[in-house]
């Protein structure tokens, strides 16, 4: 008993994870003989397992076996080649196999020191991947700009949100929370509506200008700068213009030269969300879509989506 109840040693790990690659390896290999959306009914999984946790150590079989038996079907298969739903979130097995390495190594980088390796790899990858997009040189870490790995795009946005309302708080007041006004397109994703919230954001300054298809879904500098005039006439103070490279429902693309101007000229902040369709900008011949970038003050895109990376990983760059 007491054995049993000890830590796996190393010897364990060797057996017990070739076990699991070879499990993985063998589901990628069936992965087409799922249905590829889960079939099971909400509450499925308390009918099968037991009201709590097991007192007694498991079999490392037995544990498979129930993930076969039980979890498998609950499963919506996003890495089958059969998944068209929502958007790619495609991992790769280069991608599972870095996870492994990852999890095994369990690095906790708060800070430098912590695991020098960890920011500076960090640091490095990020920088190569913006050459790679061809961002402004300002988004290097060289100066005092940079990039960070966030968990995902909606962490990103409400990264930047915070940062930009810290910052016009700190030049109009605290007091002004409530006058504060946020700009996007109503084809931005909810991710912006749930920063606002979580920023306190007053919900009826948040600023969901109609796209229509006579812009290809994009938002018109036209109708914005309309917008910010008619907000400054009754003392609102707009602070943060979000654009999108990419939305999710049609991939449309918005103008972010002309809109990283209007922000220039009204002293807000503009992101630029390129979560869905920024990995593809790596390519030159899709890099275009992200001309005006360099009107922008942070740029995210998700590693996890096009970019063969285990969710979640999604890349934020701050200019300096
Ligand atoms: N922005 C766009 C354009 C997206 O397509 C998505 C996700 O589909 C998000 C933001 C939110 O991404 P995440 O799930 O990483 O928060």
């Amino acid at each position: 008993m007491e054995n049993r109840l000890k830590p796996m040693d190393a010897e364990q790990l060797r057996e017990y994870g070739h076990k699991m690659v070879d499990f993985i390896a063998d589901y990628y290999k069936t992965i087409e003989n799922f249905p590829v959306l889960s079939q099971v009914e909400p509450g499925y999984l308390r009918n099968l397992l037991p009201d709590s946790a097991p007192n007694q150590p498991d079999s490392f079989q037995h544990v498979l076996d129930d993930i076969q038996a039980k979890i498998l079907p609950g499963v919506t298969h996003w890495q089958s080649p059969n998944y068209f739903a929502y958007y790619p979130s495609n991992s790769s097995v280069a991608g599972f196999v870095g996870e492994m390495l990852s999890a095994g190594l369990n690095i906790v980088g708060f800070s430098w020191i912590t695991s020098p390796a960890a920011t500076e790899l960090e640091m490095i990858v990020l920088d190569w991947l913006a050459k790679m997009l061809k961002l402004p040189e300002d988004f290097l870490s060289a100066g005092q700009g940079g990039g960070v790995i966030q968990g995902t795009a909606s962490e990103a946005v409400l990264v930047v949100l915070l940062a930009a309302r810290d910052k016009v708080l700190r030049r109009v007041g605290k007091d002004a929370l409530e006058k504060l006004v946020v700009y996007a397109s109503d084809q931005m994703h909810s991710s912006l509506q749930k920063a606002c919230q979580i920023a306190g954001i007053h919900p009826e300054n948040c600023r969901l200008l109609k796209a229509t298809s006579s812009t290809n879904y994009a938002l018109s500098p036209e109708f914005l700068s309309e917008t910010i005039s008619q907000d400054l006439t009754i003392g609102l103070i707009p602070f943060f213009l979000c654009a999108t490279v990419g939305t999710t429902s049609s991939t449309a693309v918005d103008p972010l030269l002309s809109l990283g101007k209007i922000a220039k000229s009204n002293g807000m902040w503009f992101h630029v969300d390129a979560a869905y369709a920024g990995s593809a900008c790596v390519c030159p011949e899709f890099r275009h879509y992200m001309d005006g970038v360099e009107e922008a003050d942070s740029f995210n895109m998700n590693a996890h989506k096009w970019f063969l990376t285990n969710f979640d990983c999604s890349a934020l760059w701050v200019k300096g």
